[in-house]
């Protein structure tokens, strides 16, 4: 599996996945390791056309929401700070997009413990209302349908080894993380499309107010806003703030250029 990720921080959470995602997976890891034995038998020099085994970089065409979006006062946005990921830019293409959201489901909870899950689960739905204003997200009850799943746990931390005096460095603990991989979807036309999903998790551990401006945050990313805005009035700031903006024009404005570049997401792979 080729993963991705907002820190330099891997993923170690391994929660028990269900068989069609676990087989999902393994053709991951699949197309992974057969990318490592190209670029292992290319010659110094020799350059490799990614063409001939992923899909060619082209433009989606814009989500109806996205394509109506006008910002008539001009305030910009911050694109030049969004990076592609290495099949190009963060992009769907298949709407709606499935949103799967944790939920209080052990019974052994207890009354006040459900009780915050539950209000945790509250704090995160307006973040998915507010941007299905601009692309279409529909809520699932299964979590290995998801095209986005979000976790109520906190990041996970690794730690890393520092190869210059040889200590581990362990990371600040974060509120929020997002993941992206790729996988193989079979169509009906017995094509393979490249694809995505995302992770994310967010912390049980903050006020309802800082649950809900993280996961407008985080869906952000998870939408495609893989990058940061350094305007403290944009959902996607780098950093929290005390009063968390909402979706800001500049969001917008950013989110539908984004939507205008080319990926090799969402486009069937080569034959051959
Ligand atoms: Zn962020």
């Amino acid at each position: 599996m080729i993963r991705f990720q907002q820190s330099p921080r891997s993923y170690s959470n391994r929660r028990q996945k269900p068989l069609l995602a676990r087989r999902l997976i393994i053709i991951a890891v699949a197309i992974a390791t057969s990318l490592g034995v190209i670029f292992t038998q290319l010659q110094p020099g020799q350059s490799l056309d990614p063409s001939q085994f992923l899909p060619t970089l082209q433009a989606h065409s814009l989500p109806p929401h996205l394509s109506q979006w006008q910002d008539t006062n001009s305030r910009g946005d911050y694109f030049e700070e969004i990076q592609p990921t290495p099949v190009g830019y963060l992009i769907w293409s298949q709407f709606p997009l499935k949103l799967y959201i944790e939920r209080p489901v052990n019974a052994s909870l207890s009354a006040s413990s459900q009780q915050r899950f539950q209000e945790w689960v509250e704090a995160v739905l307006p973040a998915v209302e507010a941007w299905s204003a601009y692309l279409p997200l529909e809520v699932v009850e299964d979590s290995a349908a998801a095209d986005i799943k979000i976790w109520r746990s906190r990041p996970p931390l690794i730690a890393s080894l520092d190869r210059e005096n040889g200590k581990f460095q362990i990371p600040r603990a974060r509120a929020a993380e997002t993941r992206y991989e790729f996988y193989l979807r079979p169509t009906s036309n017995n094509a393979t499309v490249l694809s995505h999903r995302c992770t994310i998790h967010l912390s049980p551990d903050q006020s309802n107010e800082y649950t809900a401006a993280t996961a407008r945050h985080e869906l952000g990313h998870a939408l495609g806003i893989w990058g940061h805005s350094p305007v403290e009035t944009d959902a996607l700031y780098f950093s929290q703030v005390r009063n968390p903006p909402p979706i800001s024009p500049r969001d917008i404005n950013t989110l539908k250029r984004i939507y205008q570049q080319p990926t090799r997401l969402g486009w069937a792979m080569p034959e051959n």
